[in-house]
């Protein structure tokens, strides 16, 4: 499949849809999943017009690893989370959904199971002061 340049991470990236943005460098983008698995659910994006692992350039991705490395610290630090996971789908029977290169940074608790994926949308006003907080901590 080739890349879609309207795909909705690609949006975001143009400033043609909106984002709750934690983190941005020349490289890539994080910001938070609107349909979260949890509280503090992040994504995190290279610029390059990648639709999975197996078509990005090796410097941007390795760009984009070192932001999900930033990011998740400030995620954990953020949420108190006890344990980060990081998630990463390519093709759809591996169950992407948006096909632009992503990594999820999802907190993990003890006892406290995922909400379904990609499913609910959160209230705005819950995502933009997750955002901040996340901020505060990078
Ligand atoms: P995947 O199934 O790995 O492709 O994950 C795509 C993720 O993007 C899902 O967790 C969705 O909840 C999330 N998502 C979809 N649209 C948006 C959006 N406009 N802003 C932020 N997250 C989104």
């Amino acid at each position: 499949m080739a890349y879609d340049a309207d795909n909705i991470f690609a949006k975001i990236l143009r400033g043609d849809a909106p984002a709750f943005k934690v983190y941005e460098d020349d490289h890539s983008l994080a910001f938070m999943d609107v349909m979260p698995q949890a509280d503090g659910h992040t994504l995190v994006i290279p610029k390059y017009p990648a639709e999975n692992l197996h078509d990005v350039d090796p410097d941007a991705l390795g760009a984009t690893i070192r932001t999900v490395q930033t990011v998740a610290a400030a995620v954990k630090q953020a949420f108190e989370a006890p344990g980060i996971m990081i998630a990463q789908l390519n093709g759809p029977a591996a169950g992407q959904t948006v096909f632009h290169l992503h990594f999820h940074i999802l907190p993990r608790f003890d006892g406290v199971e995922f909400r379904m994926h990609a499913r609910d949308m959160e209230d705005f006003d819950k995502l933009e002061a997750f955002a901040e907080r996340i901020r505060a901590a990078l």
